[in-house]
């Protein structure tokens, strides 16, 4: 009950703006408040299946409750699939079928989570937790929160009599988070013709960016970086420890690894963070600005790339990364070691591959005793990397753009979309390779420095829900209806 009210307190704020009759005003505000009370329910449903790539997790669960979900909505048995390579990782394939006028667009979310202990939260992880006006929950924010918001928005549609000019195509699928049955990269690969689209929205990442509780920006994701692990390895034919010698293996790797620490990759921009940086500098003020506009410069501004570059966020904007994240040494506290390794975690940038950047690690860590291979999502070693580059950024369609544009001034005035890179990696990086645009955004509004995805306690505000769940749908018709 308390859930359907507040709904209704939201709705009937968000909707009293645009309507004229206080009819026409009530039955608009009664059919946001549904969805609202829908959307809130099945992320509620969602939250409490565990999703994560553990024993514990079954995506095929959460596949076949949303796919229960759109039945009970009246969508028809032919329009819904479930289905995938693995018995736990199925994925659910929807469509609301259109005119035809235009090609589909598909709506991509991942359903699984990244693991989350109960020891560690203040709340049950696994069970949806209304807060101070926030709603706690693993994948709140990663993202079954904009799942639930995707799926209302379709059965509204659907239960509006809605004829959209294109299909909409919903994925809800499996191991973006980790985990080799990746549901995007099957379905593109195996059953092309149930995905096929002129374009791609993902809904994996907020885009309302909100600093000191004001809203700066409207994200819209454009470009992703490449992600790829690299061992490194030395190894020896170890000894007796009370009689050390020269090489040891661990210090060879350790030493490797301060040269790695201690060097930076290039600095370079795309057609879409040169944009962002544009659009940027209009927002930001004082030295950052004119930083902004300062790197934009041929050649860049070297103090105040500097300057900028201090900011890891900036920084990872700008230039493909690489980071050492694990460690492991040794077999006995008295014997040297006769192994050590590393996995070295790389962001590219677009237009670089793997296999450049595996040669660059060889380069930087200079020793042949070190040797570096990459490291498959499935866990096997190779000594070459993939040598595909990253997708060059999409052209921005305007189609998409545009009711974006207009949807986002109406909702916050004197907010701007921003088109940028996203320094993870998602699965836009598998529709995008199957040549497919993508972009991603879902309009849930969180502070950055408060971001807490794969970490404890996370969540997102009922009211940015609400929020949410309105414009994404309000967007949809929108994107659909010309
Ligand atoms: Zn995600």
């Amino acid at each position: 009950m308390r859930t359907s009210a507040r709904a209704g307190v939201a709705a009937r704020l968000l909707t009293a703006a645009c309507c004229a009759a206080y009819a026409a005003c009530a039955a608009a505000a009664d059919a946001t408040s549904a969805s609202n009370a829908l959307a809130r329910d099945m992320l509620a449903q969602l939250t409490a299946i565990n999703t994560t790539d553990s024993e514990r997790g079954n995506i095929t669960t959460a596949a076949e409750a949303m796919a229960q979900r759109l039945r009970t909505a009246g969508f028809p048995a032919e329009d819904i699939r479930v289905l995938g390579p693995s018995e736990r990782k199925k994925n659910l394939v929807a469509r609301l079928r259109g005119t035809g006028a235009h090609q589909p667009v598909l709506l991509i979310g991942h359903l699984d989570v990244v693991e989350a202990r109960r020891e560690d939260w203040s709340t049950d992880p696994f069970q949806l937790v209304e807060k101070d006006g926030e709603l706690y929950g693993r994948g709140t924010l990663d993202m079954k929160g904009p799942d639930a918001i995707m799926l209302a928005s379709l059965i509204r549609l659907r239960q509006e009599g809605f004829r959209p000019t294109r299909d909409i195509i919903l994925a809800l699928t499996a191991d973006e988070e980790g985990g080799g049955a990746n549901g995007v990269q099957w379905l593109v690969q195996h059953h092309r013709e149930l995905v096929d689209a002129q374009f791609v929205l993902s809904g994996d990442d907020y885009s309302v960016l909100v600093v000191n509780g004001k809203p700066l920006y409207f994200k819209l994701v454009a470009s992703e970086k490449i992600y790829a692990d690299f061992q490194l390895q030395v190894t020896n034919k170890g000894g007796h420890s009370s009689v050390p010698v020269a090489e040891n293996a661990i210090y060879t790797l350790t030493r490797g690894l301060d040269r790695l620490a201690a060097y930076e990759f290039p600095f370079e921009l795309n057609a879409v963070t040169r944009e962002y940086y544009r659009r940027r500098a209009q927002i930001d003020s004082g030295q950052r600005a004119a930083d902004m506009r300062a790197i934009l410069g041929n050649p860049p501004d070297r103090q105040a790339l500097e300057r900028l570059s201090a900011d890891p966020v900036e920084r990872s904007i700008t230039h493909t990364t690489c980071v050492a994240t694990r460690l492991d040494a040794g077999h006995a506290n008295n014997a040297l070691p006769q192994r050590a390794q590393a996995v070295v975690n790389c962001r590219i940038l677009p237009g670089h591959s793997p296999e450049e950047v595996r040669q660059q690690l060889v380069q930087v860590l200079a020793d042949p005793a070190i040797a570096v291979s990459y490291q498959g999502s499935d866990g096997t070693l190779t000594d070459h990397a993939p040598a595909v580059r990253g997708f060059a950024p999409p052209p921005l369609l305007p189609e998409m753009l545009a009711p974006l544009d207009q949807l986002v001034a109406a909702t916050w005035p004197g907010l701007k979309v921003i088109p940028g890179m996203s320094a993870g990696a998602s699965d836009a990086t598998h529709t995008s390779a199957a040549g497919l645009p993508t972009y991603t955004f879902s309009p849930l509004s969180v502070d950055p420095s408060d971001d807490r995805e794969h970490g404890r306690d996370e969540r997102i505000s009922v009211a940015s829900f609400y929020q949410a769940n309105e414009f994404f749908y309000r967007y949809l018709r929108t994107l659909t209806a010309r």
